[in-house]
This record gives C-alpha cells, sequence and structure tokens, in this order.
C-alpha cells in the first residue's frame, strides 16, 4: 500500500470511529492542487539534468498551504500527496491558520556538491514561484533539506519578485528572518506532547529508557532534549546503522560523531539494524526517520508503552490496530510532531510584522500549543473511546468542515 492510501484508511477509521457520514468528507479524499514540474539544473561538469518536482497544496479552506520539502530519492506523487493531507490535519489539530502542503524533489543529496544542491534548490523554486507566497503557500524544511536550501530558496524568490517577503518560506537562517528556537521545534513540540503523556501513563522520566530511530532534525534534537530531562536514550540510529547502549547514549558525543563522520558507525556500543531498534525493550520509542516503519510484520513485537511519532507516516494501518490491541499509546504524527510548523507559524507571524520574539517567548509559546492541541486530542480519546490518532482526526475532521462549510465549500 502506498503512504496515500494508508492516509485515507486513516481517515475513514476515524470517521466512523467519530460517527462522521463518509460523504461529509469528501473534499478531503483529494488534493486541490498538484503542481509536478520536470526542470533542468547544470551539474558541476557542466552536463544539465533534468529533475522532477512535487508541490501539492492539499486543502486550503483554513488558510493558505502551509509544510515543508523534502529532497530524498524516494520522493513521488503518491508521497508527496500523503504529506500534504497529514499537513492539512496537522494544521488542524493544533489549530493553527493554515491548509495543508507539501514538496519533494526526487534527488539524492549525498551524491551531489552543494553548489549543485543550491542550483536544484533555486531551480525548483523557478519552477514554482507563481504558486507560493506568503499567503497562498510557504514553504519550510523536511527530510534532507534545510536552513540553507530555505535561505536558497527565499532568495531566488525574492529575485524574480523583487521584493523582500520572508515570510514565503520558514525554517530561514535567523539571518534571514528566521525564528528562534526554529531549529530544534519539531523535537521540542514532541518533548512537550511526551510530557503531558507521561504523566498520564505515569512515565518517570528520571527511570525511564527510549529508543530512537532517525538522528536527523528531529531525532536527534529529541534524544538530546530527553536526555536533558532524565531519560536514558538506550538506541539510537540513523541510515547506515543503530547504535545500542544499555547504560545510555552520551548524545553530545553521538551528534559529535555523527558530524564529523557522517555516520553513527564506529560510536561504540552494540551495532544493531533499525529493524531491531523498534522491538527493543525500551519505554518509549521515538520512531523519526521514514514512513512505513512500524508495520504488521513488527508491530506485534514492540514492547513499549508509549510511541511518540516524530517521523510523519511512520506506522501502517494494520499495525495501528495491532499496537491498540495490544494496548500501547501511540500519539500520533500530526500531534507530535506538529511543533516544527507551530513555530513556522510563530517565524511568519513575525515576518509579517516585522517584530521579532526571543527565544523563551517562542518557547513558551510552542508549549502552549502543544499542551493545548495535547489536552483538545485527549478529551476527545476520553469522550468517544478512541485512540489518539482517531481522536486528531476527528478534530481536525470537524474544525476543516466546519471552515469549508462556511465558505460554501462542503
Ligand atoms: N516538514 C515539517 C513537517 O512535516 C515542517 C513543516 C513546516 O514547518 O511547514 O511538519
Amino acid at each position: 500500500m502506498d503512504s496515500f492510501s494508508n492516509a485515507m484508511t486513516q481517515l475513514e477509521t476515524a470517521a466512523k470511529a467519530g460517527g462522521i457520514p463518509p460523504e461529509e468528507l469528501s473534499f478531503l479524499r483529494e488534493p486541490k492542487r498538484t503542481i509536478e514540474v520536470n526542470y533542468p539544473v547544470r551539474m558541476d561538469d557542466g552536463k544539465i539534468k533534468h529533475f522532477k518536482g512535487y508541490r501539492i497544496q492539499y486543502n486550503d479552506v483554513r488558510g493558505p498551504a502551509k509544510g515543508g520539502i523534502r529532497f530524498h530519492p524516494k520522493v513521488d506523487l503518491a508521497e508527496v500527496k500523503a504529506l500534504s493531507f497529514w499537513m492539512t490535519i496537522k494544521n488542524a489539530v493544533i489549530g493553527i491558520p493554515y491548509g495543508g502542503g507539501k514538496g519533494g524533489v526526487a534527488i539524492n543529496p549525498k551524491q551531489h556538491s552543494r553548489a549543485e544542491l543550491e542550483r536544484v534548490s533555486r531551480g525548483f523554486i523557478k519552477a514554482i514561484h507563481e504558486l507560493i507566497g506568503p499567503t497562498k503557500d510557504i514553504p519550510a524544511p523536511d527530510v534532507y533539506t534545510d536552513q540553507q536550501v530555505m535561505a536558497w530558496m527565499l532568495d531566488e524568490y525574492e529575485a524574480i519578485t523583487g521584493e523582500h517577503l520572508p515570510g514565503t518560506i520558514t525554517g530561514k537562517p535567523i539571518s534571514l528572518g528566521g525564528s528562534q528556537g526554529r531549529a530544534y521545534s519539531t523535537a521540542m513540540g514532541g518533548a512537550y506532547v511526551l510530557k503531558e503523556a507521561a504523566e498520564l501513563l505515569d512515565i518517570d522520566p528520571l527511570k525511564a529508557t527510549v529508543a530512537v530511530q532517525g538522528f536527523g532534525n528531529a531525532g536527534m534534537h529529541m534524544a538530546r532534549i530527553l536526555s536533558r530531562w532524565g531519560y536514558k536514550v538506550i538506541a539510537i540510529s540513523d541510515s547506515t546503522t543503530g547504535i545500542y547502549q544499555e547504560k545510555g547514549i552520551d548524545i553530545e558525543r553521538a551528534a559529535k560523531h555523527k558530524q564529523e563522520k557522517g555516520t553513527l558507525r564506529g560510536l561504540g556500543g552494540k551495532e544493531i539494524t533499525n529493524e531491531e531498534l523498534l522491538t527493543l525493550k525500551a519505554d518509549i520509542l521515538i520512531p523519526a526517520a521514514l514512513e512505513n516503519q512500524i508495520t504488521k510484520t513488527n508491530a506485534k513485537d514492540i514492547k513499549a508503552t508509549a510511541i511518540v511519532e516524530l517521523a510523519n507516516g511512520p506506522t501502517t494501518p494494520e499495525a495501528d490496530a495491532i499496537l491498540a490491541r495490544n494496548g500501547i499509546t501511540l500519539i500520533p504524527d500530526v500531534l507530535a510532531n506538529a511543533g516544527g510548523v507551530a513555530v513556522s507559524y510563530f517565524e511568519w507571524v513575525q515576518n509579517n510584522q516585522g517584530y521579532y520574539w526571543e527565544e523563551q517567548e517562542v518557547l513558551d509559546k510552542l508549549e502552549q500549543v502543544m499542551t493545548r492541541g495535547f489536552k483538545d486530542v485527549h478529551a476527545l480519546v476520553k469522550e468517544l473511546d478512541v485512540t489518539y490518532r482517531e481522536a486528531a482526526y476527528i478534530l481536525a475532521a470537524r474544525r476543516l468542515m466546519d471552515a469549508a462549510a462556511a465558505r460554501g465549500a462542503r
């Protein structure tokens, strides 16, 4: 099953659990606008190579489209469609005034020089610039794109339009109007949500163990924050290997090792596979890599008490059912990883006002948004006796249905 079919199954399951008639949701089953481009980029050797890029503005009844741009060899239309749908749900769950969008370029960034990546980034904006902007669609980073990529993209956009419009792209460097705290906000938001869940589940941070799959922006910062909070992070992984250390991993050391060597290999401890990491005996499991990692094959072997999805779409619907049956609490992506887009929203607000906030102000507002999101979802979990994913979808669907109805679009 592709990710979009999985996403639609999640929507149907939630609608059923929440008593929403399926026909009420037909406006959420197809994207509003799909942009597919094929554009030329000059490689360092002088030859031209064409790249395929996508941007999907899935829904905009609640505000402009919003979501990241991913650089990954496996990017395709179905994946971007799923990711843009999840952004629509996510922005509604935390109640920020955005619709949902997502973009991607099919490329393996590890096989390109910085100069080539700059031209790939600029070329993509050149190809889609008419359709983005602070009131239309606002891109941000995602898998294998970072502040520097956002800086190139914004610079290209401003060069084309001849205006300073920093609110066109979020996740920028601070020097170009980025927000304090944005660099680690996805993880920080996840940590705030975990704090709420841990209290309900009687998980003591000073005694609990954690396994984190993925050591990119989300996973690395999450491992760092949680170990500072007293949690014992016993396993981490990247695309090359997993590392297990029973006594707990020194995350600062791991981050330094990864930065210097480009891999976690050789860090010390037992080297394990990504698959083994998922089924380790750890109290909290944090998938922070790619889609479809927790599946019907491994879900039954998962021993965690709680799963906090920092990745988008890491769990398939079949796995969801198994986890629920086994009493495992899963805090879904559309809530758990919403801290990234929450601070993107703050960044956009600051850009539009031309007035910038201190880091503590950003963090306080982030905690407020995430805690409120968690409480809203939790209230529905209790009221309707549904899973956290179902509750989040029901909450989002209601908000989206209201906005669509008010516009006469439903
Ligand atoms: N790519 C991130 C996500 O999946 C952030 C999106 C944004 O900041 O717009 O939520």
